[in-house]
């Protein structure tokens, strides 16, 4: 496509979107003078859509009214309320729909998963994270191997590139994996890292870790809602992510996994059980013995958190109406034009575009690595409305958001980043 500079471009493209109406059914933040900003920030809290306060509202109500009855008299029923979400949550990361659930918080699921899914042995014994993976992630995998009686120095591996480039090519992740795999139990790795952008090429790593018989999960905190995902035909083991960055279910919102049918359905594997996970034939009847669920579902332990699914479903609701694809479609659009809008100013501004220029290997986020004016960059940012992230030692993140980001936000973007 043949880009121009002015803003009429811009406002042209928008023109052009076919899901540019997906604004208007979020909330944006304004400035203390009553602006608009210009939100960049979705990979870290996804904006509010404006029908969450009836979602939550009604079950306000249910529970006003009726009390413990909710439980089978709401509108939505609170007993089975998970379930509500099960559909649209399998399609947005190519699943089915006895694959997923949505339940607690997400590095309670890394846990959780690596309960059942990091079974170290004497001559199988490592997990592999990538370079500059989420500390949480670093802390739950090296808090599993000593868990396990197992010292991280010996039984982590980071995953970082030759060149020390943030990005780390797929050869050389399948090269590792092919010379250490014999002793690698499990890999964890995000699928679009927090840091860099970096979407990394999920179906070849697992068909890499599976060739050496290494169990492949994925932490989707960053790819739920921003790539194209296929986990069940890609064979992933299984996964987790948060809703509140991409999926915008709010603060803290409910976390959820996937489990490829193979295991969800083998009731032997080990894991940490609650009565949420129970046969729901029988749950009430109260019995000692716990009998799995042969989905997904049976890794729940607790009753489901009603308010904040309430939120997620409203979002939800919005992704099944626009569809992952047209969403990745529109995004690949708006992360290339904004990726050459800032080209010609990089050099002057000291600052390094770290994500990978190739759009199939980056989701929204783009990386801006800064030199000693960084903080004063990310101060101008922010006195002109922007609201982005600072992540230390030196990037501003940015990611322009397909369900309520325009052409025209990236396009004032960077009239501002300029000064
Ligand atoms: C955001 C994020 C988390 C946050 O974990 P919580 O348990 O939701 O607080 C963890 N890992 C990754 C990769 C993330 O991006």
């Amino acid at each position: 496509m043949e880009y121009q500079t002015g803003i009429e471009f811009a406002r042209e493209m928008d023109r052009q979107d076919p899901l540019s109406g997906f604004r208007d059914r979020f909330h944006i933040p304004r400035t203390p003078e009553g602006k608009e900003t210009i939100y960049f920030c979705g990979n870290s809290l996804g904006l509010q859509p404006k029908s969450v306060r009836k979602y939550v509202e009604q079950e306000l109500k249910d529970w006003e009214n009726l009390g413990v009855e909710g439980h089978f008299h709401a509108k939505n029923p609170w007993m089975p309320y998970h379930e509500f979400l099960t559909e649209s949550t399998a399609r947005l990361v190519g699943a089915q729909p006895n694959e997923v659930v949505v339940m607690n918080a997400l590095t309670v699921n890394l846990h959780l998963m690596m309960v059942t899914f990091y079974r170290p042995t004497k001559e199988r014994f490592k997990i592999v994270i990538e370079g500059n993976a989420f500390p949480s992630d670093q802390y739950a995998v090296r808090s599993q191997l000593k868990f396990h009686g197992i010292d991280p120095e010996e039984g982590l591996i980071v995953l970082r590139s030759k060149s020390g480039n943030p990005v780390i090519p797929t050869e050389e992740i399948e090269e590792i994996i092919a010379r250490e795999g014999d002793s690698i139990a499990l890999i964890l790795i995000g699928g679009v890292n927090y840091y860099s952008g970096q979407a990394f090429d999920l179906p070849r790593i697992v068909k890499a870790g599976h060739a050496k018989g290494c169990v492949v999960g994925f932490d989707l905190a960053h790819a739920a809602g921003n790539l194209h995902l296929h986990l069940h035909d890609w064979n992933v083991d299984f996964a987790a992510w948060c809703s509140y960055k991409y999926l915008n279910s709010g603060p803290g919102g409910v976390s959820a996994v996937y489990i490829h049918e193979r295991h969800g359905s083998n009731t032997a594997l080990p894991r940490f059980a609650g009565w949420w996970g129970h046969d729901k034939n029988s749950r009430f009847k109260m019995p000692d013995e716990f009998v799995p669920m042969p989905t997904a579902e049976a890794w729940q332990m607790s009753n489901a958190p009603i308010l904040p699914m309430a939120t997620l479903r409203a979002s939800m609701e919005i992704f099944d109406e626009a569809g992952m694809a047209a969403l990745r479609a529109k995004s690949e659009k708006l992360s290339a034009y904004l990726y050459w809008l800032l080209q010609p100013h990089l050099e002057r501004l000291g600052i390094n575009l770290i994500t990978p220029s190739d759009p199939a290997q980056r989701g929204c986020q783009l990386s801006l690595q800064t030199s000693a004016n960084g903080r004063q960059i990310f101060d101008r940012l922010e006195k002109n409305g922007v609201i982005c992230d600072w992540r230390e030692p030196d990037v501003i993140r940015i990611a322009a958001v397909p369900l309520y980001n325009s052409f025209e936000d990236c396009w004032r973007f960077v009239e501002i980043l300029k000064g």
